[in-house]
């Protein structure tokens, strides 16, 4: 044992599978090749100024300069209250049923501390965004996972499930619209969820950072909106994708006030809050003109034409999805999602994420994250033109 061995919560984290990518990167770029990076899900576009105008106007009032509240200001979470309502038709109680986060992934990975004891169950889907397993590790649960399959749309299925793991089970985790499959799930699926849970006695966490970006007219529901899934679930929501704010670290919870309660239990012992100048920006990203949220959709929605048209002409296995930034794509046949991603960046120097990266259900899939300019995209269609898979 050294002076810094590594806590077993460390040393149980699966093996990072993006490392030898990250390596591979690096040594490409090292050659001075024109990489396009296609690999990560950090909008490109910048934040609209009237959310930055907000948020210089209240980085100067020195009222903004202290400990802000540890649940989030009351404004702001009035102001998450009022969009709930106007969005999802869902009524929520401000001060006990809304949470800011900082950052959705802050409250993600914070929520089992609160309800996991040691053996725990935790339900979380793979492939999926890692936090989900990873935070009912460091709380000491066991993560069980739900694969998430093509012949299922990319839905978990509850059925399989054996009833003495729902009956230890505690938390269930689902994101729709999906990352990394942008696959989407109807209220109906969510009611399916709601009497699995009621059944077993599990608290439901809803990821729902991507309902805001959604094309052809689709407008993905929220997990609220379903009868009885406040009473048994929550909902993480994030500015990050809706405003191009993913530097800002700002999100929120809404649901089940005890969930609500038990997630700030914890975080009150943890930070100290979102600064309220951010806050406040938030406030004017909820509350403010929402065409810079449609004109979003737009933009990705123009990529996401372009690139299922192109990839499609070339032979790949792929849907148009419906939200979500992502594609995810079926590798050719005689390839691995590592060697797939492996000669691509070699051959032709782009970055995709091989699907066994977010779980090995993800396996035979490769994931495009739409972040990159119609000519960057026009760019990697005519790589990959140039090789034959
Ligand atoms: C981007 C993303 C989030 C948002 O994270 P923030 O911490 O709010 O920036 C949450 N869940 C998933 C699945 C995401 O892809």
């Amino acid at each position: 044992m050294t002076i810094f061995e590594k806590a077993e919560r460390l040393k149980q984290l699966p093996p990072y599978l993006f490392k030898e990518i990250d390596r591979k990167k690096r040594e490409v770029m090292a050659r001075g090749v024109d990489i396009i990076d296609l690999g990560v899900g950090d909008p490109d576009i910048p934040t609209p100024p009237h959310i930055i105008d907000a948020l210089k106007k209240a980085a100067d009032d020195p009222a903004n300069h202290r400990y802000p509240s540890y649940s989030g200001m009351p404004a702001f979470r009035e102001t998450v209250a009022e969009w709930y309502g106007k969005r999802f038709g869902v009524t929520l109680d401000p001060p006990t049923e809304v949470i800011t986060l900082i950052g959705s992934k802050e409250g993600i990975a914070h929520f089992p501390l609160a309800f996991i004891n040691a053996g725990d169950i935790a339900l979380v889907p793979s492939p999926a965004y890692p936090v989900y397993r990873i935070a009912t590790l460091f709380a000491g649960g066991e993560p069980y996972t739900m694969p998430l399959l093509k012949e299922n749309d990319f839905l978990p299925d509850l059925n399989v499930i054996p009833s003495d793991v729902a009956d230890r089970a505690r938390i269930l985790v689902i994101n729709y619209p999906n990352n990394p499959t942008s696959a989407t799930a109807d209220e109906e699926f969510f009611s399916r969820v709601v009497a699995f849970a009621r059944k077993h006695g599990i608290i439901v966490c809803h990821d729902a950072a991507y309902t805001e970006m959604a094309f052809d007219g689709y407008s993905p529901p929220s997990f609220l909106e379903v009868d009885g899934a406040k009473e048994i679930g929550l909902e993480f929501h994030s500015l990050s994708k809706t405003y191009n704010m993913t530097g800002w670290r700002v999100g929120f919870a809404a649901g089940n006030r005890e969930g609500i309660e038990g997630l700030g239990a914890i975080k009150s012992n943890i930070d100290s809050g979102v600064f309220q100048a951010v806050q406040l920006a938030g406030i004017k990203a909820l509350r403010g003109d929402q065409s810079c949220v449609r004109e979003m959709a737009s933009t990705y929605q123009a990529r996401r034409d372009l690139m299922i048209s192109g990839l499609k002409d070339m032979g790949f296995e792929v849907d148009p999805p419906k939200a979500t930034f992502y594609l995810w794509i079926q590798v050719p046949e005689g390839y691995s999602s590592a060697s797939f991603a492996t000669r691509l960046l070699e051959e032709a120097g782009l970055v995709v994420t091989p699907g066994n990266g977010f779980g090995e259900p993800g396996e035979g899939y490769f994931r495009i994250a739409l972040t990159q300019t119609m000519d960057r995209l026009s760019e990697t269609l005519e790589r990959l033109k140039k090789m034959s898979f």
